[in-house]
């Protein structure tokens, strides 16, 4: 967000984090760089980080004051999100990724949960720094289905739940989730109507992880992003009250009220990713000497350097764009969204080339840690739809009489 567009409390809030970046996350991952590559998912990220973020109030935005939680000046808060995220992501993408699933299934919860769900959980989740939400829609056979949508039977969700008296039984796998690993309570999408397509007959459901049935499989080893400890879970004949249900048979259509500020906050955190790796190549060209001249005054590096601060500047324009119209609710929300999040990935994966390449041999070493933001940028591809996908969004927005569907006969 340009500096120029921020409120009194925007402006507090940004100094929080950018304070909470420099004096607590960038020293632990500069010291601590070898614990990302720790296979014992527990022993990555200690719990003093969350405890600290929560100090700042960054765990539980969007949960409502009444709860205990941060609530943001509703008009503004999407952008408000979207420079949180960006300013945390400078720090680590990772940690990030940590909190802004919790930010966004607090929102689903605001918007959908009866009250006596929000009663139960929302004053858990203030009480605990630890607790943290994931969102389970992916499953082991493509997500782009569910992106696009590929709107038929045969693509529906694997993930069955069936009505039984006062409840009902799930069966089924999801893969890739974020926090997946680490969640207390997660949101599960699953079929409950297996003739018709995925947008009449998913509906989800709030599943808290001591479920009997639930079983959290594995923790992803991802190439970046690392401390979000990404998860696989299963159900196996798990039993999920009537009072549990979130919405039935048309939870993907209702699930619009996250799905948007989510591709806003996935643009976010890239741009934070972006930015710490531009920081930290202007900080070493303008050191760094060779040819008897610090690397800035060798044209070429100069030239890489401009295309950086240029992408960099791109992406927040377009980002702050479409946070205004995701906030404003307007027509456009759904095409700059997608635009946005599909934009960002592109671009910051340059960005971090270029600061990889600036950096020589440095580039690479584990050790020296600028390799990091190739590898977060990279998530960003995939992650909330692939950039084809996104594209398909974009023209089907843009051209919604001829566009096509994309998938299956037309
Ligand atoms: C780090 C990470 C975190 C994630 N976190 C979560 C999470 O918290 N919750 C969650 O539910 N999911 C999560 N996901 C899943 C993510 O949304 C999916 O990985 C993503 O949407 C792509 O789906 P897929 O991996 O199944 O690829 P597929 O759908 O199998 O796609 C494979 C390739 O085929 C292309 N493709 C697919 N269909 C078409 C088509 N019709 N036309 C042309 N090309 C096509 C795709 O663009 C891609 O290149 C996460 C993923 C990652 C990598």
């Amino acid at each position: 967000m340009y500096d120029r567009d921020l409120s009194e409390e925007q402006r507090l809030m940004r100094q929080s984090c950018r304070d909470f970046v420099d004096e607590v996350v960038l020293p632990f991952i500069r010291e601590n760089w070898q614990r990302e590559w720790s296979m014992v998912p527990e022993d990555r990220l200690p719990p003093s980080i969350l405890e600290e973020a929560d100090k700042i109030g960054i765990r539980t935005l969007g949960v409502p004051e009444e709860f205990g939680g941060v609530e943001l000046e509703p008009g503004t808060e999407i952008a408000t999100f979207a420079m949180i995220a960006e300013e945390i992501a400078r720090g680590d993408s990772g940690l990030a990724d940590k909190l802004v699933q919790t930010w966004k299934v607090s929102v689903l919860l605001r918007q959908l949960a009866p009250r006596h769900l929000q009663e139960k959980w929302f004053p858990q989740l203030v009480q605990n720094p630890q607790f943290l939400m994931a969102h389970c829609l992916t499953e082991p056979r493509g997500a782009s289905d569910r992106w696009l949508p590929y709107n038929v039977p045969e693509a529906a969700m694997q993930t069955k739940a069936v009505k039984v008296d006062g409840g009902w039984v799930i069966n089924g796998r999801k893969q890739f989730i974020s926090n997946g690993y680490d969640a207390s309570l997660y949101v599960v999408y699953a079929n409950t109507n297996t003739k018709v397509g995925m947008m009449q007959g998913t509906s989800s459901f709030l599943v808290p992880r001591d479920t009997k049935g639930f079983a959290v499989t594995r923790c992803n080893e991802t190439l970046g992003c690392r401390f979000m400890n990404n998860g696989e879970m299963a159900f196996e004949d798990m039993f999920v009250p009537d009072d549990q249900l979130l919405v039935k048979d048309t939870a993907l259509g209702s699930a619009g009220v996250y799905f948007r500020p989510g591709k806003i906050i996935q643009a976010a955190k890239n741009l934070g990713v972006g930015v710490r790796a531009f920081e930290a190549t202007a900080d070493y060209v303008q050191n760094y000497v060779q040819g008897g001249k610090i690397l800035i005054k060798h044209q070429a590096v100069a030239l890489r350097l401009a295309d950086m601060a240029t992408k960099i500047e791109a992406v927040r324009a377009l980002l702050d764009r479409a946070s205004k119209a995701v906030d404003d609710n307007a027509p456009e929300a759904e095409v700059l969204c997608n635009m946005a999040k599909m934009f960002s990935s592109e671009e910051i994966m340059k960005v971090a080339q270029h600061a990889v390449e600036l950096h020589g041999g440095n580039g690479i070493m584990l050790d020296f840690g600028i390799e990091k933001v190739l590898r977060d940028a990279v998530i960003f591809l995939h992650m909330d739809a692939t950039v084809d996908i996104s594209k398909f969004k974009i023209v089907k927005n843009l051209f919604p009489d001829t566009a096509g569907k994309y998938a299956g006969p037309e």
